[in-house]
């Protein structure tokens, strides 16, 4: 048994992950953001007084060397070593992952990606990220930010469109994932037809022959398949699980797994990239299976 937590810039939720793999929420807190003390206190209330082990799945990336975590929208846990600072304070283990990990980690083991040797999962949402799980076991690299294939620069080498160049999150100008995910979806749409609109109604026009959107699509396609199918050349992955919010248009996932097919060097002649859920049940499997497998420190 491992007490699991998803944690998130506004809530933290808690559950109890059995041998079953079943997560069973037992509460939730809203995310003290500023305050370290009361973010610690928070994750021990919520765990209670028992000792089973804590498995913490959070939108932030643990440096392997360290522990120590980036995490932009907690920021009071930001560069804290939060594994080692709450197995101090409550004498239990700690497991702390990225949540794109604990995704990955989960589908390989009870999702799409069971029975499979090599799983690459991704997540489209607001934005993009991913994680490589080989032989049951996440890859994290040296940095803890391997499978991070959104963070290199965007190319539309099929239809030589010009992309917006935007700062990304990370720092760098133009990345994968300020066109990649729902926002990016949104910004490039606007750039190339002026017209501003939310992703769900880019996809409808999309999938109802608007001109705009079946040009915006094609060059989204351009990208991000491109991006995905180099990544996959270097993984060469027996399975591309895809969920975030983008993952819920089938035919969107349908098309990205074509433009990957139809670009990569391992010719496949069935799906490779397949549309999954995400939900919050994945991270803490994912974050309970880490820490179940991460010998005491
Ligand atoms: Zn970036």
């Amino acid at each position: 048994m491992v007490i699991a937590f998803d944690i998130g810039g506004t809530k933290i939720a808690a559950a109890r992950v059995g041998a079953d793999r079943t997560a069973n929420e037992i509460g939730r807190l809203p995310t003290p953001i500023r305050d370290y003390d009361a973010f610690c206190m928070a994750i021990g209330d919520l765990a209670g007084p028992g000792g089973e082990p804590i498995g913490i799945s959070i939108a932030g990336v643990v440096d392997p060397r360290d522990g120590r975590l980036t995490v932009a929208n907690i920021p009071c846990a930001d560069g804290k070593p939060l594994a080692a600072d709450l197995e101090a304070r409550l004498g239990r283990r700690v497991g702390v992952l990225n949540d794109a990990k604990a995704f990955a980690l989960a589908e390989a083991t009870v999702g799409l990606g069971k029975g499979h040797a090599s799983v690459f999962a991704v997540i489209i949402g607001t934005g993009i990220g991913g994680a490589f799980v080989l032989n049951g076991r996440l890859v994290m690299g040296s940095t803890g930010s391997a499978g991070e294939w959104g963070h290199g620069p965007a190319a539309a080498t099929r239809t030589g469109a010009t992309l917006p160049n935007v700062r990304c999150g990370c720092g760098q100008p133009g990345c994968v994932d300020t066109i990649g995910g729902a926002r990016g979806l949104e910004r490039l749409h606007q750039h190339l037809s002026g017209v501003e609109a939310d992703s769900p109604a880019i996809l409808t026009a999309w999938q109802q022959g608007d001109p705009d959107a079946v040009r915006t699509l094609d060059v989204y396609l351009d990208v991000v398949g491109g991006a995905l199918a180099n990544t996959v050349n270097i993984l060469d992955p027996d399975i591309v699980p895809i969920g975030g919010g983008l993952a819920r248009n089938a035919a969107l996932i349908a098309a990205i797994d074509a433009e990957v097919r139809a670009r990569t060097l391992g010719k496949r002649l069935t799906p490779l990239c397949l549309p999954t859920e995400t939900g919050p049940e994945k991270g803490l499997i994912g974050a309970a299976l880490h820490v179940s497998d991460t010998p005491p420190s």
